[in-house]
């Protein structure tokens, strides 16, 4: 049984090895005569520059040359449907089908979680819904058909792979104060781990009202309004 958001577990298990400096060779190669092979000779700090430069102007495509894998597990199967909204990406994520899920394994929102009378309700309810998928199984209904009863709130792993581009477009959105609060956890847990191994990439990421200065959902009583 899960208890709400503590559970989830966020591991950044690869990226892209230089994962800053392949994408600021790719940005000097647009500015220069120099052949691509010959990029890996430049300083350190003259890559960092022309990275920065090209970034501030909007050239974002050279950052798609850096990707990150990240491990998710505990989480919702809400949360996962959003995720895979995010279509510049790639993932893996387990079967219903293949894998069965005798025993309840379900995330409780926190507002939920709090209320003792609530929380009881709803672990009554997934217990039911739990015995029911249980006697589907042992009536001979197989697992692709027996989850249809399993609610989004069940337990699920999920890899993913998202580019630099992509990750700066997933935590513009599910950074925001605006976001469900699942995938906004999901994503301010991402942005830390890609902000150790990336922080020139991504010191400027977040929400769009941090990375555009203006609030794109205009939720002026939200407490990170641009001023
Ligand atoms: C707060 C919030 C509420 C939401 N509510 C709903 C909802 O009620 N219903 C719903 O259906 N969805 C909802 N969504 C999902 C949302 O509409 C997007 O599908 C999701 O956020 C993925 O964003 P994306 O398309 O930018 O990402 P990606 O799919 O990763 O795409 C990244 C970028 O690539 C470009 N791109 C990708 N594919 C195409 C394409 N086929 N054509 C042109 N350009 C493309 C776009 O510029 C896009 O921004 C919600 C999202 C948020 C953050």
């Amino acid at each position: 049984m899960r208890l709400g958001e503590s559970d989830m577990n966020v591991k950044l298990i690869g990226f892209t090895p230089n994962p800053e400096k392949i994408p600021a060779m790719a940005a000097k190669l647009t500015h220069s005569k120099t052949k691509p092979e010959d990029l890996d000779k430049s300083s350190d700090r003259e890559l960092k520059t022309i990275l920065d430069h090209v970034l501030k102007l909007g050239h974002t495509s050279v950052i798609e040359h850096s990707c990150f894998t990240f491990a998710i597990s505990d989480v919702s199967r809400s949360l996962t449907h959003q995720l895979v909204r995010h279509r510049i990406a790639s993932y893996a994520q387990q079967s219903q089908r293949y894998v069965d899920f005798k025993e309840p394994n379900y995330v409780t929102p926190p507002k939920i979680a709090k209320d003792k009378k609530m929380k009881k309700a709803y672990d009554e309810t997934m217990s039911i819904i739990w015995k029911q998928y249980n006697n589907l199984l042992k009536m001979g209904i197989p697992a692709e058909d027996s989850r249809f009863v399993l609610p989004n709130a069940a337990c699920t792993n999920i890899i993913v792979t998202m580019n630099s581009r992509s990750l700066m477009n997933f935590f513009e959105l599910r950074c925001c104060l605006h976001a469900q609060w699942e995938i906004r956890k999901l994503a301010n847990k991402m942005l830390s781990e890609v902000k150790k191994v990336a922080p020139g990439i991504f010191k400027n990421a977040g929400p769009a009202c941090k990375t555009k200065g203006y609030c794109p959902e205009n939720k002026k009583d939200c407490p990170l309004y641009p001023k």
